[in-house]
Order: structure tokens, then C-alpha cells, then sequence
């Protein structure tokens, strides 16, 4: 599936069940190509701007024999126990960042559901902050190889925060990442981290935050190397087999 598929392009294309191409290469927990049994499917209520869809997820179980695990193949929109679509999300947290008071986001989010409460809105904020950290340098490594002669607006629109430069770069380059005009910055950067194994809190692999504010990444299937554990020189380790992948990016 294209990172960039929106909501109801999705809904279209599961219409005959789980298309054949997006069956899982790599084993998100063990990292093997061994292949995948079909494991069924669950349903999710998803909570987009516009409306309350119902979508299909569907699972896969690894064949390796000492992992056996089972996985859902999450669109880009969506993330593991989310409710509200990551588009809700960049919507609260780019009117956080304009300076409009969370009361006030709160009370103007027109869903088509329970309002979310202020508390629900700042836990998403706090979360993107975590996540943020270690997907920025991703972010621009990834844009300014693409587009190496970026420039953004100085002075009087400067954005207020490193989250805004970023929604305002994303602006600018998005068309030479996708053909929709409408995919957000945070549907994007899911689908980086996904490609590049980077597990987000809430997920299964959520221990890459860890209580001590720590953050790391996969270093190698037997361990984990963190920033914070590194000294001075925090260095990065991204999955040899799925920097390969990272460099097809928009392919
Ligand atoms: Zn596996």
C-alpha cells in the first residue's frame, strides 16, 4: 500500500479484501523474509475530520518459527490504538503551536464524535514531542537529500517551534514526495519511521521510550542503543536491512 493512501482510497481498494501487493516483505518484530500466513482481520472505528469510518486491518503471522508473532498492517493514517486519525492530531497540535489556547482547540475540534477532552488533546501533543525527537534529523536528512536548495522564510514567518518548521517545510516539499495535496506531515513521518523501524509509544515495540525519558533505536535484533547511554556523541543506528528500503523512500 502507498504510504500516501488517504482513508477512503483505502476503504476502495479492500473492497475485495487484503490486495495481493501489500502483503508484508520484512517481520516488523524479528526481521526475517521468511513469509507470512494470512491471520484474518480486526475491525477499527477511525475518527477522521469529516466522518466516523469503519476500516478492516488485516494481520499477518510470521513464519520464522522462533517468532510466530502476528501483526496488523496499519495504513500511514492511522496509528496502533488510536482513535482520531493522524490528521486530527496535526490539526490540534498545529493550532497548539499557533498559539491557540487548548481550551479553546478543544472546544472548536468539530468531530463527528464525543469531543475529545483537553487532557486527550495535550497526551497527543506530549506524544508528538517524544516522537518528534527522533524523527526530525530523519525528517530533514531525508528532505534536504531530495531537495538540497530548501529555503524557508526568515524573520516576522519564522515558525514558533522546531514541529512548525517542520510543518512548514513539509509544505513546501511535499510535492516532490507525493501527488496529493492534501497528505499531512505526520502521515509522512509515520511512514518513515515505519520504514525505518522506528517503534512509537503505545505500539508494541513501545520500550523505545523508556520511563527514564531515555530514547533509542534498534541497534542491532539483539539489543537496543540509546541516545541518552551513548556520552556526547549520540549515534543513531537504523536497521541495515531497512535502510535499504528507506533509500526507495518514494518509490
Ligand atoms: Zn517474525
Amino acid at each position: 500500500m502507498n504510504w500516501d493512501t488517504c482513508v477512503k482510497t483505502y476503504l476502495e481498494m479492500i473492497l475485495n479484501g487484503c490486495p495481493k501487493e501489500w502483503r508484508p516483505t520484512v517481520c516488523q518484530y524479528c526481521g526475517t523474509s521468511v513469509g507470512f500466513h494470512r491471520h484474518g482481520y480486526y475491525n477499527r472505528m477511525l475518527y477522521t475530520l469529516e466522518e466516523i469510518l469503519e476500516i478492516l486491518i488485516f494481520r499477518f503471522k510470521c513464519k520464522h518459527k522462533a517468532c510466530n508473532r502476528t501483526f496488523g498492517l496499519l495504513p500511514s493514517f492511522v496509528e496502533r490504538y488510536q482513535s482520531a486519525a493522524v490528521d486530527v492530531q496535526e490539526q490540534v497540535i498545529s493550532e497548539l503551536d499557533n498559539g491557540v489556547p487548548l481550551r479553546v482547540v478543544a472546544e472548536q475540534l468539530d468531530l463527528p464524535t464525543q469531543p475529545y477532552s483537553e487532557k486527550s488533546l495535550w497526551r497527543w501533543k506530549k506524544k508528538w514531542d517524544q516522537q518528534l525527537k527522533v524523527l526530525e534529523p530523519i525528517f530533514w536528512q531525508t528532505v534536504l537529500s531530495r531537495v538540497p536548495h530548501l529555503t524557508l522564510p526568515r524573520g516576522s514567518q519564522s515558525p514558533r517551534s522546531s514541529r512548525g518548521w517542520l510543518f512548514l517545510a513539509w509544505r513546501e516539499v511535499r510535492s516532490h514526495f507525493t501527488d496529493s495535496l492534501e497528505v499531512g506531515c505526520l502521515q509522512w513521518l509515520i511512514h518513515l519511521a515505519r520504514l525505518q523501524a522506528v517503534p512509537f509509544p503505545g505500539q508494541d515495540l513501545s520500550y523505545f521510550f523508556r520511563a527514564d525519558g531515555g530514547a533509542g533505536i534498534f541497534h542491532s535484533w539483539s539489543g537496543w542503543h540509546t541516545g541518552r547511554d551513548s556520552g556526547k556523541n549520540p549515534q543513531w543506528y537504523i536497521l541495515p536491512l531497512l535502510v535499504h528500503q528507506a533509500d526507495s523512500i518514494n518509490s
